[in-house]
Formats: structure tokens, sequence, C-alpha cells
């Protein structure tokens, strides 16, 4: 038997643009499934809402959100601050609450260390083709191709992290990526919940 709370965590992680926020989204409109809404100090994108899409805040705020211990966990990611409140997480999981993260690998080893006493799954999302999260990246990004090229430098760096995760999931088809990704939700077990050889062959090639 689990000696785990009733709430879980699961936290899904990503190069930028493979999909993970539109797959959070998609998670949280579950019955008793919730979004860690993060703080950054990045602009808004025009379509984001703060409160609703992040709590968009200045870097001298989030400095003294830092000294007051506010965090479960931030870090610093392409020249922005990002961190979970430690309220806002710890409220939803008392109430028997499943948490989605959408945070970097950074984040994701920090909370993995605080072994809370919680189920956690990780999650890590690939896209298909470089040429695609290229052109997925340059729809979001308005055409701000200076963005783009920050995020698509970084891709090779962010792919590697793809080994710390329970689960590694590509995401072609936006649905069945999501079923393959409920269906871990409901396993009671981590093991199998990926083919560890087409993952790595997957790899290799976005490597290239
Ligand atoms: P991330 O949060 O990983 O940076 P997003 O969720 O913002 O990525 O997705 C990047 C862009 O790709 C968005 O415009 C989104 O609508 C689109 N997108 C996400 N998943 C798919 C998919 N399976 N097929 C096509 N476009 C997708
Ligand atoms: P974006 O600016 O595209 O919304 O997010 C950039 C990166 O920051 C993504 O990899 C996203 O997962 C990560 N991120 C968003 N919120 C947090 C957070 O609270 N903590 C950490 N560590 N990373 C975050």
């Amino acid at each position: 038997m689990s000696s785990f709370k009733k709430g879980g965590m699961y936290i899904i992680s990503s190069p930028s643009g493979a999909g993970k926020t539109t797959l959070v989204k998609k998670i949280s409109k579950n019955k008793n499934f919730s979004i860690s809404i993060s703080h950054t100090t990045r602009k808004p994108r025009p379509n984001e809402k703060n409160g609703k899409d992040y709590f968009f805040v200045s870097k001298n705020q989030f400095k003294k959100l830092i000294k007051k211990k506010e965090f479960l966990e931030h870090a610093k990611v392409f020249d922005n601050y990002y961190g979970s409140s430690k309220k806002q997480v710890n409220q939803k999981l008392e109430n028997g609450k499943n948490i989605i993260f959408d945070i970097d690998w950074q984040g994701t080893k920090q909370i993995r260390n605080k072994k809370l006493n919680y189920k956690l799954l990780t999650i890590f999302i690939l896209p298909p083709s470089k040429s695609e999260l290229f052109k997925r990246l340059v729809k979001r990004e308005n055409r701000n191709m200076k963005t783009v090229k920050k995020r698509m430098k970084s891709f090779k760096k962010d792919l590697s992290r793809w080994k710390d995760y329970d689960m590694v999931v590509i995401n072609d088809d936006l649905i069945k990526c999501y079923n393959k990704i409920k269906k871990a939700i409901n396993s009671k077990s981590k093991k199998d919940l990926f083919d560890l050889d087409f993952i790595k062959r997957h790899v290799k090639t976005l490597s290239v």
C-alpha cells in the first residue's frame, strides 16, 4: 500500500516549443487537476494573462519572494527568472488536488530532491523533428526571430535532459501524445512508461 498522501505532482518539461504548455493546459481540464501558476520576470506574450498563465513580476519583486522563501523551486531560464509558489502548491496538494508543473529541468531537480510525501511523476516532451520545432516557435513567437533563435540555440542542451525523467514522449499528434500522458498518470508504476530504445533513436535524429 502506498504511504503517499492523496494529491500528486506531475512535472512536464521539454525544449522550448515542443508543446508542454499546450499539454499542461489540456491535462488541467481533468477533474481534480490544477496547474501550478508560476511567477516570472518575463514579459507577457500577447495572449497571456496575469494570474492565469503566469504571475508577471519585476526582478525586484522576484528577488524579494526568494528572500521570503516563497518558492518551492526557482531558476533562471533564458535570461528571466521563474519560480513555483510554495503556498499555492501546498494548499492544492493538502486539498487532495493533483498539481501539474510546466517547469524546466532545474526546477524538476529541485522538487525531486525535496522528496515530498506526494506521488511525483516527471514527463519529458520531445518534438517530432527539429524543423517542426522551428515552425512551432516561429508561429508562437509571432515571427520574433531573435527569441526563436535563442530558443533554438539552447535546444541541444535542453534535449540532453531527457534522461532525468520518468517518461519521455514525442508530441507529434497532440491527442495521441495527450492520451499517452493520461495513461502514465493513471498508472500505478513508473516502469515501462516508454520504449527506451525508440526514444534513444529519436533523440539521435534530433541531435544532428
Ligand atoms: P512549450 O510550452 O513547450 O514551449 P507550446 O505549448 O507553447 O510549447 O507550443 C508551441 C507551439 O506549438 C504553440 O503554438 C502550440 O499551439 C503548437 N503545438 C503544440 N503541440 C502541437 C502539435 N502536436 N502539433 C502542432 N502544433 C503544436
Ligand atoms: P516560457 O517563457 O516559454 O513560458 O518558459 C520558458 C521555460 O521556463 C520553460 O522551459 C518552462 O517550463 C520554464 N518554466 C516556467 N515556469 C517555471 C518555474 O516556475 N520554474 C522553473 N524552474 N521553470 C519554469
